[in-house]
């Protein structure tokens, strides 16, 4: 990463990382690329880059990926950009992502109630 952080996740709301990312794209003019479209295929493109660290290693093996120091900055490097996308999507559609979050989380409670699925990955049609 290029840019020493000065933000934590403790220390640094939603909001303020929305008005960071919308300041950064004002500047540049680049409102007029960001159709949703767009927005919503840069999002996919940069989830892909962060699912390629993770191609062809096994499942417990990935648990270590995230333990080499230069892989991880790599990782830590594609989750900020699949960030930045959803967040900057979130600006242009006018998405309340902790509104959707919370609503998707009380749908997933009512779907996966926790004394039928504690330690199982069931999906929701196959447990009952
Ligand atoms: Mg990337």
């Amino acid at each position: 990463m290029s840019a020493k952080s000065t933000l934590t996740d403790e220390r640094t709301s939603l909001s303020e990382l929305r008005r960071l990312i919308a300041s950064f794209v004002k500047e540049r003019d680049w409102t007029k690329f960001h159709a949703p479209k767009n927005l919503a295929m840069a999002l996919a493109c940069e989830a892909a880059e962060l699912m390629e660290h993770f191609l062809w290693v096994e499942s417990e093996a990935s648990r270590e990926v995230v333990l080499d120091e230069k892989k991880r900055a790599a990782i830590v490097e594609e989750v900020a950009d699949v960030a930045i996308c959803l967040l900057n999507l979130c600006n242009v559609v006018g998405i309340d992502l902790s509104s959707a979050v919370e609503g998707k989380l009380a749908d997933a409670r009512a779907k996966y109630p926790v004394h039928l699925v504690r330690g199982k990955s069931l999906k929701y049609d196959e447990y009952g």
